[in-house]
């Protein structure tokens, strides 16, 4: 596995990449790597894509300076795992280069309006930001045939979609199925800052959704029942919602079909998001 620092050696490399016919896949990630940013390389590796995988804690999109410092950096363990996953180029580029203008706001800024600016994006101000500005920038020095996103950050992944489509960056999008441990719970690099009560409590949130997945019914039953779950655990509920897919407005009762339920909390002072398909019916009066 190849290990990059410098900006101008991560594009050069792919450039040749390129030139040499491989098609570059790439996977953004923010280290402390588990089994779910795995399944990324993995899906990445079974389309046969050279894989590069860039490593990079992005300040911009921390909105709690706590959380930022707190976030862990396994190096080590990462260099290790992306290479066990088949990882062709590990990217660790340094925040001066990504962002010299840091801790002063970049004067350009891409911004995804109406999908983000609910649920993640109005509970954690600039996050999104932070998020689509590092993700431009990451494509345009990748220059990635396909990107492959977890669906853990559902609005994320929606957002993607949109910026490529707007900007029109040349890049297939791949939307990956949430990992998550045997009991239950959606594995996040922040799950090891939960302790073992409130790694137990956190367990609500991938059981309330699996609960109104396997329950068809119309947008208001499902919302209540999901909120009722959260509220009996005594979770502190950021929000708990029932959206359409594409659009992230609230459902409403007259649709039907799919759409998704989506959760943030915080369990132990740790901030944890979850989301699930849910099956939409019209109810008979
Ligand atoms: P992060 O390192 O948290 O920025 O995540 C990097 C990528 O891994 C994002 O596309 C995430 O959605 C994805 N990811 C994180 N956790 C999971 C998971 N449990 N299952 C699937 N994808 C995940």
């Amino acid at each position: 596995m190849q290990l990059i620092h410098d900006v101008a050696r991560w594009r050069a490399y792919c450039e040749d990449q390129r030139a040499n016919g491989e098609r570059v896949g790439l996977v953004a990630t923010m280290g402390a790597l588990h089994a779910g940013h795995a399944a990324l390389f993995d899906a990445a590796k079974v389309r046969g894509d050279h894989v590069v995988a860039t490593l990079f804690v992005n300040p911009r999109q921390f909105n709690d300076a706590n959380d930022l410092t707190r976030y862990p950096r396994p190096r080590d363990e990462d260099r290790a795992l992306a290479s066990a996953h088949g990882v062709d180029c590990l990217v660790e580029p340094s925040l001066e280069e990504m962002w010299p203008d840091y801790p002063n706001a970049t004067a350009t800024t891409v911004s995804v309006r109406g999908i983000g600016e609910n649920y993640e994006g109005a509970s954690r101000p600039g996050h999104f930001d932070g998020v689509t500005s590092v993700v431009a920038k990451l494509f345009t020095i990748t220059g990635p045939c396909r990107a492959y996103f977890g669906e853990k950050d559902f609005q994320q992944l929606a957002m993607v979609r949109q910026m490529v489509r707007d900007l029109s960056f040349d890049v297939d999008v791949v939307g990956c199925p949430i990992v998550r441990d045997d009991d239950g719970l959606a594995l996040s690099s922040r799950n090891v800052r939960l302790g073992p009560v409130g790694r137990q409590r956190a367990l609500v949130l991938s059981s309330a959704l699996r609960d109104v997945g396997s329950l068809p019914a119309n947008a208001s039953t499902l919302r209540s029942r999901l909120r009722a779950t959260l509220v009996d655990a005594q979770l502190d509920v950021v929000y708990a919602d029932v959206v359409n897919p594409v659009t992230f407005e609230p459902s409403r009762d007259d649709e039907i079909g799919e759409a998704r339920a989506l959760i943030a909390a915080n369990v132990d002072g740790v901030r944890l998001i979850d989301n699930g398909t849910v099956t939409l019916e019209r109810e008979e009066r």
